[in-house]
C-alpha cells in the first residue's frame, strides 16, 4: 500500500530519508527552499517543489493537509524548524517527525506537538557504540 509522505529540507538527512521512501515506492514531496536542491529531487521524488515552509499559506497551496506523515529535515535553521512543524501541528497532520539540532530545540518541539523529534548524529553515535560493545564481546 502507497503511503503519502512529504520531506521538508533536503540537506544530508532529509535527503537520504526522502531517496529512501521513494526507493521503497513510497509516494513522496519533497520540498526545499532552495532550488539547487529540489532539481536534484526531481526524478527521485514523486514530487519536488521549491517552496518556505514557514508560510502557512503556502503549505496550504501544496495540499499539504492530504499527507499523512511529514518529516520536518531543517537544520540550522532552527526558527524555521519550529515555526513549520507548529503550523503542520495545526494544519492537523497525523505524524511529524523533525529533526532537532540541539537539547533546547528538542523540547521545544515537544512542547508544541511532534510526534517524533530526531537527533541523527547522537542517535547514530549511541547506535554505533552499542554495536562496538557487543562486537567486542564476541571478539573476546
Ligand atoms: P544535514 O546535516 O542533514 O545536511 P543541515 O544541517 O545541513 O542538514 P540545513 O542545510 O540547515 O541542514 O537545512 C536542510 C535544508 O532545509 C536545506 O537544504 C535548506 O535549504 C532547507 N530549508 C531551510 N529553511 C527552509 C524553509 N524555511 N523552507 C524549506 N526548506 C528550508
Amino acid at each position: 500500500m502507497k503511503r503519502e509522505f512529504a520531506v521538508i529540507g533536503l540537506g544530508r538527512f532529509g535527503g537520504s530519508i526522502c531517496r529512501e521512501l521513494s526507493n521503497e515506492g513510497m509516494e513522496v514531496l519533497a520540498i526545499d527552499i532552495e532550488e539547487e536542491k529540489v532539481s536534484e529531487f526531481k526524478n527521485i521524488a514523486s514530487h519536488a517543489v521549491i517552496a518556505d515552509t514557514t508560510d502557512e499559506k503556502v503549505l496550504i497551496e501544496l495540499g499539504i493537509r492530504n499527507i499523512d506523515h511529514v518529516i520536518v529535515a531543517i537544520g540550522d535553521n532552527i526558527q524555521a524548524s519550529i515555526l513549520t512543524t507548529l503550523m503542520l501541528k495545526e494544519l492537523g497532520i497525523n505524524k511529524i517527525t523533525v529533526k532537532a539540532q540541539n537539547d533546547y530545540h528538542e523540547k521545544v518541539l515537544n512542547k508544541i506537538g511532534a510526534d517524533q523529534v530526531v537527533h541523527p548524529e547522537r542517535d547514530m553515535g549511541k547506535r554505533i557504540a552499542h554495536s562496538i560493545i557487543s562486537n567486542n564481546i564476541l571478539d573476546h
